[in-house]
Parts: structure tokens; C-alpha cells; sequence
């Protein structure tokens, strides 16, 4: 299927400009130089006008300064004496007389002829081509002057060849009686080659036309007996007869008119001969006394010159103006593109500072909402802080009598033994006195003191675990610590026959504590390892303390069922129990693991290789108080 296009192309805006501005300079040239050369064919027809105005006056200057002479002459005696008798008398003192006259009057010739029209007498006698024994009876010089006039005439000479004018005027023997036929013709002929010579310093070509159109004076030499315009059958036989240019062929000059701008003015080029390739301005002024016509032709080069320099000039301002408009249009488009540009910019920004304004606002309140609410939170930690530590101290006074409670069998069966035994003993060394043997009855008061004693020493125990704990934070002995916890168990482990291993070290280890506190953690750890064992058939239990340069470890460790994995980070949560209601509350290690962080250490809880637990309590160790210059050594067990 063959392309069609459907729609023209529409032309882009900036080729029409281009076209435009392209017509506009082309139309811009051709109307300046049109003016132009309107301008300068006028400067140029007025040019030509002063100089064929003065050419013509010249050259009838030159022509009429000699008219006067030949009727000066034909009244000379002498002429007038040899005219009446020609033959008889010597023609060279008139021969002499004439040339001297033509010497004088700077002209071609001066003949006299007599009646019939022969030359009797010359200027240039002379000469081998004198005019004397010529016969001049067909030239109309001769024949006006024969009618008793003044003649004149122009033409070809006859032997010279030259192109000559001729006045002629006639002479009388008797000048009374001038209405008779004149006895003889005085001719004066001037040459027409000087005028020429002169012409041909002129920037123009001058020509002179007769009343045929046959140019026979020109400042150009070939356009001479020429025509402007070919001969008619008619003219040509009256050239012919006058033997005006002798046998001359008279071409056409090629001559053409191509413009015709007033009656006087054309504009002309030549088809051949030595003009041709050029136009001309033409003007042409009649020359009234001659029947001629004086021409002049001023090349048109001028006007070229002055067409070309305005075009070009226009050219180059129209130019010059484009570039400035376009120059000052693109500035304005940029100025214009760069102002659009800075508004969307600042459009852009504007956007940007209202979104960024909008976001810090969103964020401020964002911030000012998340502060409140952590300032919330924080007054609310603070408040869940200040009650926690005062629930802490409440759960340690409670975890303490908790512990208590859970002594409180032993401590029974531990009072009520002695008791029972005092009873017993009280019993017996009454009936002892009741029998008189004081020494049995010594023997059991004596067992009565011991038990009392025994049971002081319990009260004492108790007493010194509830005292209430304070901040008052000494340097402790471990050993005794660890030892007097254990103590509390004492009953406790005869009854379930629990193995006790204890690795104490050689050189006491001292830290910074509450010791009643201490003894507390201690004591839960030790309760909870029993309590671990109370089903295990070969309970063992073990407490070590290790001592090294910076801290010292308290290691309990039993051969119970032991703590799973899972249980390991959990036992410490407050509440956290495995025990059974009513046998454990949860608290005792988060309790402890609290006391003893308080005191800047740490309690762990790990898997033994025995299978059972191991709780380590690691605190920082101080100096020996009672040895404070030399720093302790770290001993193990
Ligand atoms: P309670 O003794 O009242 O349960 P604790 O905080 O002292 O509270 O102990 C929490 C839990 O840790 C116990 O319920 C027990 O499951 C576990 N536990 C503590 N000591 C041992 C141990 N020596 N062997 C095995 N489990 C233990």
C-alpha cells in the first residue's frame, strides 16, 4: 500500500521566523536598492544633462567662431580682383592670403570657387590633395551660397576623407547689385576631430546625429557613420545624393533601447560593437541650428556601484538590527526562562519548607506526646521503683520470717527437746533429792544446764537472724557466715543424714556487707539445697569458699534433681516456685540475687557435674580489716 501522507508537516514557529526574517532581508535590499537607483539614475541624468549642455555649447562654440569668416572674406579686394579674371592672374598671393587667414583662424581649410563651382584658389594649394581644379558645384554649400545666402554644410571632404563643416558665403564683383547671381562662393571648412578629442576625456560617450540618425561625430571612433537606427530606402538615397558621407556603408550602431524613462531619457545597451555589454543612461538635446541632435550616453556603473553599496549597507544593517532583536529576544526569553525558573524553584522550596514545617510539627507534637508519655512513665517507674524497693524490704522482712516459719519446726523440735530432757532430768534429780543421792541428782542438774545452755545458744541464733537489717555495710568474715548459716540447719541435717563437705579456706577472706543479710541469702541457699535433697537417698551437700585476689566465691552445691535449662533464668523471678502451696513462695532467690547485687555482686545458678544444683554468691573482696597494710592473699580450700 502505497504511503500517503494525510496531513501536511506543520512548519515549526522558528523556521517561519527564520523565513521571515530571510524575506524580510531580501525584500529590505531590493526596495533600498531600488531607491537607490532611482536616486542615482537621477544624480546621473543631471549629470548628464550639464555635460551634453555644455558639450552642445562647446561644440556650437566651436563651429559658429568661424561663421562670420568666409563673408569677411568674399568682401576682400583681392579675392574679388582674382575672381573677375582668374586666368589672367597668379592665384598665389591669394593661395598665401587664404592659408595665412586658415593659419590665423586655426581651421581646416579656406578655398574660393568660383561661379561654376570650381576651386580657383586654396589654403592648401600646397598640398598633392588640394581642392584646387576641383569641382564643388553638387555640394549645397555652393548652391545656397550661388541663391545669395549664407550656406552651410557638413560632411565627408571629398578628398580628404574627413569629416568637416562647411560655411560658405556668396561673392559679388559688384556688391551693389547682390540680387544678381553671386560671381563666386567663399568656403571655410572646419574639422569636427578636434571637438572629438576633447569628448574622449569624458567619463560618457557624446555623439551627434544628423536629421537622418547617421551618427557622424562620436567620442567613440568606430561608432562614427554609424545610424541609431537602420536607414530608410528614402533617407539613404538623399544621403546619397548630397554626397554627404561619400561612399560610406552606414551600418546600424547595434544601439537598443531598453527603457524609455521620459521623452529625452532611455536607458541603452548596445547589441555589437565596442559598447556592447554595457547599459547607459541616454539623453539627447537638439541642437536647433544645425538640425542635429547631441547625444549623450553615461554608463549606468555608478548606479550599479550605489545599488550594491545601499543593498549591501541595507543588508548589513537589517542584519546588525535582526541580530540585535534577536539577541536582545533571546536575552528576554531567558531572563523570562530563568524568572520561571526561580518561581518554581521557589515554588518548590516554598512546598518543601511547608511540608518540612509541617513534619517538624507532626514530629514536635510526635516528641511532645512521646515526652509527656516518658515523662509519664518515668513518674510512674519512679512511683513502681519507690514501691517496689518498699515491697523489696517488706518481702525481705517477710522472706525472713517466711524462713522463720520454715525454722520454726526445727526450732521447735530443737526447744522442745532440751525441754522435754529438762523435764526428764528436773524429774529425775528431784527424785534423786527425794532419795538423798545428791551426786545422781548433781549429775542430772548438770545435764539441765547443759540443755539451757544449749537453748540460749538457739535464742541467740534467732535472735541475731531477726534482728532487722540496716545499711550498715562492714568488712565480714566469710567463714564464720557461711558457718553459722549452716549451723541453723544443724538439726535438720542429722535428721535427713545429709553429707556435709566444706572447703573453707587457709586465710580468712573478708568482704564488705550486712553479715545479717549475708547470712540470709546463705541461709536460703542452704534451705533450698536441703529442701532439693529431701528425697534423694544419699543427700549430700557442699559449701565451698573460694577466695581469689579480687573477689571471693561462696559456692553451695547439692546432689538434688537439679535445675532444667529452662528453669535456670526463671528461678530468680519473684513468685517463681516448683514447690508445692504452702511450702514455698517464690521469693527467697529473687530476694537473695537482689541483696546480694545491692552488696556490688552476683548470684548465679548453674548445673553441677554430679547432677544436682550449684549457686555461686561472688562478691568483691576487701582488704583484712585487721591487717589493712598488707592486701590479702587468695587461698583456696
Ligand atoms: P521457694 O524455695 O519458695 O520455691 P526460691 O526462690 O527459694 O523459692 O526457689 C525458687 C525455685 O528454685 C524453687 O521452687 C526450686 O524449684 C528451685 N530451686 C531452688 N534451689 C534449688 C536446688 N538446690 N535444687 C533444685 N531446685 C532448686
Amino acid at each position: 500500500m502505497p504511503f500517503q501522507r494525510r496531513f501536511p508537516i506543520p512548519l515549526r514557529p522558528r523556521t517561519l521566523l527564520v523565513l521571515g526574517v530571510i524575506a524580510g532581508l531580501i525584500l529590505c535590499m531590493w526596495q533600498t536598492s531600488r531607491l537607490a537607483r532611482e536616486q542615482a539614475l537621477q544624480a546621473l541624468r543631471q549629470d548628464a544633462e550639464n555635460e551634453l549642455r555644455l558639450s552642445a555649447a562647446s561644440l556650437v562654440g566651436h563651429l559658429s567662431r568661424h561663421d562670420y569668416l568666409p563673408e569677411l572674406l568674399a568682401s576682400r579686394e583681392m579675392v574679388k580682383r582674382f575672381l573677375s579674371d582668374p586666368d589672367a592672374q597668379d592665384p598665389m598671393p591669394l593661395n598665401r592670403m587664404l592659408d595665412r587667414f586658415r593659419a590665423t583662424a586655426n581651421v581646416s581649410d579656406i578655398y574660393l570657387l568660383d561661379h561654376t563651382g570650381e576651386t580657383i584658389a586654396a589654403s592648401n594649394w600646397h598640398r598633392p590633395d588640394t581642392f584646387i581644379g576641383q569641382n564643388y558645384r553638387f555640394r549645397p554649400y555652393y548652391q545656397e551660397a550661388m541663391a545669395g545666402k549664407n550656406g552651410s554644410f557638413f560632411g565627408l571632404g571629398i578628398q580628404s576623407q574627413d569629416r568637416g563643416y562647411y560655411f560658405s558665403a556668396p561673392v559679388w564683383l559688384d556688391e551693389s547689385a547682390t540680387e544678381d547671381r553671386p560671381d563666386g562662393v567663399m568656403v571655410l571648412k572646419v574639422l569636427l576631430d578636434t571637438v572629438e578629442t576633447g569628448w574622449a576625456e569624458q567619463d560618457a560617450e557624446l555623439l551627434v546625429t544628423d536629421h537622418d540618425g547617421v551618427i557622424f561625430m562620436a567620442s567613440h571612433p568606430e561608432l562614427r557613420l554609424t545610424t541609431m537606427a537602420p536607414l530608410t530606402t528614402a533617407q539613404r538615397q538623399a544621403v546619397t545624393a548630397s554626397r554627404r558621407y561619400g561612399d560610406a556603408a552606414l551600418p546600424p550602431s547595434g544601439l537598443r533601447e531598453h527603457h524609455r524613462r521620459d521623452t529625452r531619457t532611455r536607458l541603452v545597451g548596445f547589441d555589437s560593437g565596442p559598447l556592447a555589454g554595457q547599459r547607459y543612461l541616454s539623453l539627447a538635446r537638439p541642437m536647433a541650428d544645425f538640425d542635429w541632435h547631441i547625444h549623450i550616453q553615461k554608463p549606468l556603473t555608478p548606479v550599479h556601484q550605489a545599488q550594491w553599496l545601499a543593498a549591501v549597507l541595507a543588508g548589513g544593517l537589517y542584519g546588525l538590527i535582526a541580530l540585535g532583536v534577536g539577541i536582545g529576544w533571546q536575552r528576554l526569553r531567558l531572563r523570562r526562562e530563568r524568572e520561571r525558573f526561580a518561581e518554581r524553584e521557589r515554588h518548590t522550596l516554598a512546598q518543601a519548607r511547608d511540608e518540612l514545617e509541617r513534619h517538624v510539627e507532626s514530629r514536635t507534637r510526635d516528641l511532645v506526646a512521646t515526652n509527656r508519655r516518658l515523662s509519664a512513665e518515668i513518674e510512674e517507674r519512679q512511683r513502681a521503683e519507690d514501691s517496689l524497693r518498699a515491697t523489696r524490704d517488706e518481702l525481705v522482712q517477710a522472706a525472713k520470717l517466711a524462713v522463720l516459719g520454715q525454722l520454726a519446726a526445727g526450732i521447735n523440735h530443737e526447744l522442745n527437746q532440751p525441754l522435754a530432757a529438762i523435764r526428764a532430768y528436773t524429774e529425775n534429780a528431784r527424785a534423786f533429792i527425794a532419795r538423798q543421792r545428791v551426786e545422781s541428782a548433781d549429775a542430772n542438774l548438770a545435764q539441765v544446764l547443759e540443755l539451757t545452755e544449749r537453748m540460749a545458744d538457739i535464742s541467740a541464733q534467732l535472735r541475731q537472724f531477726s534482728r532487722k537489717s540496716g545499711d550498715n555495710l562492714t568488712a565480714v568474715a566469710v567463714t564464720p557466715c557461711f558457718a553459722y548459716a549452716l549451723r541453723l540447719f544443724q538439726s535438720r541435717i542429722q535428721e535427713s543424714q545429709v553429707t556435709i563437705a566444706q572447703h573453707w579456706p587457709t586465710q580468712e577472706a573478708w568482704v564488705r556487707a550486712d553479715p545479717v543479710r549475708l547470712e540470709q541469702v546463705l541461709v536460703n541457699l542452704i534451705g533450698n539445697a536441703l529442701q532439693a535433697m529431701s528425697e534423694i537417698p544419699e543427700p549430700r551437700l557442699t559449701l565451698a569458699i573460694v577466695a581469689e585476689a579480687t573477689c571471693v566465691h561462696l559456692d553451695v552445691i547439692d546432689n538434688g534433681p537439679g535445675i532444667p535449662e529452662a528453669h535456670l533464668t526463671r528461678i530468680f523471678e519473684p513468685f517463681y516456685t516448683t514447690k508445692t502451696m504452702g511450702s514455698g513462695l517464690g521469693l527467697g532467690l529473687s530476694i537473695s540475687r537482689r541483696i546480694i547485687e545491692d552488696l556490688g555482686g552476683q548470684l548465679d545458678a548453674s548445673g553441677h557435674n554430679d547432677g544436682g544444683a550449684h549457686f555461686r554468691v561472688t562478691l568483691p573482696r576487701i582488704a583484712d580489716p585487721d591487717d589493712p597494710a598488707r592486701p590479702e592473699e587468695s587461698s583456696h580450700a
